[in-house]
């Protein structure tokens, strides 16, 4: 950011500046939004933003002791006078106002990019292609939303030529609000395609959205033989601004490629005003020729000569858009971020490192290529390095490249260097490996990913993907039915329905959730273990696991009077007061749980008595949420639950937490929410009135082995597997042993390969089974899904005549879980 002080910041944003003197003239030159991604630095501006699930001014505090001095605020009750404060109406515009403030000061071009897919690997392309010759600023990862478009505008500063940042929306009206913070000179519109329809009433309102972003533009690149061309050429010639339109078959065009594909390059052939220029990319697909396509032709809209890059497209590498996190060598955890490297990147990807390692135990290893940013001189760039580093608690480097071997001394802390990656891999040894998160972050042509698969796990080829983005997603989805101040308890039990608990737990922890509840006190410890903090509910707490209870601080849940006097025993014996518990109320599941009044009136005289435990909450559970037809039901469980937790309310005189609701509860009676509820399978991504949630899991694997079998012959045990002709068989590494259910086998399942179902044939084997992939582009090697985005889970479900919690909960555990964020 370009450098302002405290004082003339309040005067962009037209706020309340509350500050002493001396702190008038501080300057800020970073502006911070995250609390968990900050530890430490001076010079830092905190915006508290606030939305439906979070409220940034809660962290005021702690980060005033992690040394921030300056606070944007919207709420008048924050501000004191421990530190400095600007009250402004919403700190979620005012961001914006000065991050287009700051856009304003740069006077050189800015690359503005939008569409529906295509717009991250567009930047990183341009700026692989462009930074030969230019010092480039680019959003970070896909920061391209509401509050990731004003962060990435904040890190333009004037030792930058060129910034290319890319917006993204999902509803009307985003994209007026991006236009100040980016107002490119050239746009780039890669696409429109179906991404994010659901806030749009066509395609049409989409692409009049997304052309807001360029309304102040002088050149617009898209392509000229699309759906959109026409409007998007009309928009141009309305706006006056010079349409840089390109096509593979359309005359007209200002650039008119054509392409030949070989085994596994493309050549592409330009022809502008008569001139002609040829390149290759390392692609064959549509989307990469597309997306080369529009490079080329923002090299053209910048004037410089395209001569000067066509060497850089044949380097043109894959980006992978998201951090990979995989299990490794000898108790590892190895998160691969091959995205690109530069000191934004590195520093969030520092923080999930940081999380991932959260599992107490392990150290913090990062091993790290040069950094290729221009823009900061070298010594000043890895002292920066060393700081973060620093600031992220990392406990060993490994740099990789001649610029950190020569600039070893800067480092720290505990470190070794190599001038390249085959030194490397001379040195490597793997008994050096062991207990760490280790955070791979190479530039591409280091080529980490070779440095991952000796330090990967050689793990089983199935894999369960747990797609920890949408997970989140749909905690917030389910957060915006609560009113702000309902808590809720996530269920992780059964490894959080078969998603793997650790990492689901820590990364609810991350998002502020309130409790976790577990089924038996083992989990909880496995949690506690992996340094989870926050308080935890044993749903069946058995006799033997108190002491463990009491040492990890598990709450149990008390169902009968005879378990609550076994467990205030326990407590008691280790002088223990008020050791939380939780009171369950049987209101006609005819489960677990305290059904009459006469039960109650004993536990309540029984702890009334005790200054050992202290009541937490009283819940009960639903019996057929569910169910429509139920709903009667359903509403006299509310009415007994309200009779009967009154009862215990009415006995004590502190605060008693209530809740009923699971997650389609939730969805369905919002109003019975009281003061928590208990969120499951709908954060996993399965709902019951058709909320907008993202399936989490994907379960894929890989083809073994393809063949031709005769139409004489059958497949598999019992020759159940019949064909009347010809046909060919892929068999695939993945059995009942796995948690497929065998009846799906004999045609019943199928499976996605290659964009295409195909059939399970013959009886599913405990390690494999078959697919009859007779007419399909299949061979060894293609990627096979069982369930994810092609076939969803509740399909599956009905298909077994089964609840997808059962398909959730039924992957065995010797599939390995690998977690992707973005
Ligand atoms: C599992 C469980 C839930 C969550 O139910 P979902 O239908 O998965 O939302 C809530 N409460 C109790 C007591 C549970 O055991």
């Amino acid at each position: 950011m370009i450098n302002l002080t405290a004082k003339q910041i309040s005067a962009v944003l037209n706020g309340e500046f509350f500050a002493s003197s001396s702190f008038q003239d501080y300057t800020i030159s970073e502006i911070i939004t995250d609390s968990r991604t900050f530890f430490g630095g001076s010079n830092v501006a905190f915006f508290a933003l606030s939305g439906p699930v979070f409220n940034g001014h809660n962290y005021i505090a702690q980060l005033r002791k992690k040394g921030v001095q300056i606070f944007i605020v919207s709420d008048k009750n924050f501000v004191d006078d421990k530190a400095s404060y600007i009250l402004v109406k919403n700190t979620g515009f005012a961001l914006q106002q000065l991050a287009a403030y700051n856009r304003k000061q740069f006077l050189q071009p800015v690359i503005g990019i939008t569409g529906s897919n295509g717009k991250t690997i567009v930047k990183e392309w341009l700026y692989d292609l462009l930074s030969t010759e230019l010092k480039i600023v680019r959003s970070p990862k896909s920061y391209n939303s509401q509050v990731g478009v004003p962060l990435s505008a904040l890190l333009i500063d004037t030792q930058y030529d060129l910034a290319i940042l890319e917006a993204g929306i999902s509803k009307p009206e985003e994209m007026q609000r991006l236009e100040p913070i980016i107002k490119p000179e050239i746009g780039v519109l890669t696409n429109i395609g179906d991404a994010h329809q659901e806030n749009f009433q066509s395609l049409d309102e989409k692409l009049n959205e997304k052309l807001k972003l360029f309304v102040d533009a002088e050149k617009l690149v898209f392509r000229a033989d699309r759906f959109y061309s026409k409007t998007t050429l009309d928009f141009c010639l309305q706006n006056s601004i010079t349409p840089v339109n390109w096509s593979l078959e359309e005359q007209t065009a200002t650039i008119q490629f054509k392409c030949t594909a070989k085994s596994s390059s493309t050549t592409i052939e330009a022809r502008i005003n008569q001139k002609h220029y040829s390149f290759v990319i390392p692609f064959t697909d549509d989307s990469a020729i597309e997306n080369a396509c529009h490079c080329f032709a923002t090299i053209i809209a910048l004037e410089k000569n395209p001569k000067d890059f066509l060497a850089q497209f044949t380097k043109l590498q894959p980006v992978a858009m998201r951090l990979e996190i995989k299990q490794g060598i000898n108790n590892c955890l190895l998160i691969n971020d091959y995205y690109n490297s530069d000191l934004n990147s590195l520093s969030i990807a520092l923080s999930v490192l940081k999380q991932q390692a959260a599992k107490s135990h392990l150290h913090k290893h990062v091993i790290l290529s040069d950094i290729q940013q221009t823009g900061i001189e070298t010594v000043e760039l890895y002292s920066k390095v060393n700081q973060l580093l620093h600031e992220w608690g990392i406990n060993k480097l490994t740099g990789i490249g001649e610029a950190l071997y020569k600039h070893q001394h800067i480092f720290k802390l505990e470190s070794e260097f190599y001038t390249n990656r085959h030194e490397f891999e001379k040195h490597f040894a793997r008994s050096n490996y062991s207990s760490s998160a280790i955070l791979l972050k190479g530039a591409r042509q280091f080529e980490f990913e070779k440095i991952s698969s000796l330090l990967q796990q050689k793990a089983h080829q199935t894999v369960l993907e747990i797609n920890l983005n949408a997970l989140v997603h749909n905690l917030n989805t389910f957060r915006k039915l609560l009113h702000p101040e309902t808590k809720i308890m996530v269920m992780v039990k059964a490894f959080s329905y078969g998603s793997g608990d650790v990492e689901i737990a820590q990364l609810l922890q991350h998002q502020n959730v309130d409790y976790l509840a577990v089924a038996v006190a083992d989990e909880g410890v496995q949690l506690r273990n992996a340094g989870i903090t926050i308080p935890i509910v044993v749903m069946n707490p058995e006799h033997d696991s108190f002491q463990n209870m009491i040492d990890f601080n598990l709450e149990p849940n008390i169902y009968s009077l005879q378990l609550l006097q076994q467990f205030e025993a326990a407590v008691t014996e280790f002088g223990i007061t008020n050791f939380p518990i939780h009171v369950k109320i049987d209101t006609g599941m005819n489960r677990l749980g305290l059904k009459t009044e006469k039960e109650i009136e004993q536990v309540i005289e029984f702890i009334v008595k005790s200054k050992h435990l202290h009541i937490q909450s009283v819940f009960s559970h639903l019996a057929g949420s569910d169910d429509q037809e139920l709903d009667d039901f359903t509403h006299q469980q509310f009415e007994r639950f309200a009779h009967l937790s009154g009862l215990i309310e009415k006995a004590f005189d502190y605060k008693i937490d209530k809740h009923i609701l699971n997650s389609a509860g939730i969805e369905r009676f919002p109003n019975h929410q009281m003061n928590m509820v208990r969120l499951g399978i709908g954060l996993y991504g399965i709902s019951q009135t058709g909320l907008q949630l993202q399936q989490i899991s994907t379960l894929r694997t890989t083809v073994s082995q393809v063949k031709t079998i005769e139409s004489n012959e059958t497949i598999g045990y019992n020759r159940r597997g019949k064909v009347l002709h010809q046909s060919r068989v892929a068999i695939v590494p993945m059995g009942y042993a796995d948690g497929i259910n065998r009846r799906l086998g004999n045609g019943l399942g199928s499976a996605f390969i290659n964009g295409q179902e195909a059939r399970m044939i013959g009886n599913i084997c405990m390690d494999m089974l078959m697919l009859d992939v007779t007419n399909l582009d299949v061979s060894p090697g293609d990627t096979v899904e069982i369930f994810g985005p092609n076939i969803s889970i509740s399909t599956l479900a009905q298909l077994l005549e089964t609840i997808p919690y059962e398909i959730l909960t039924g992957i065995s555990q010797r599939v390995k879980r690998v977690y992707l964020q973005e």
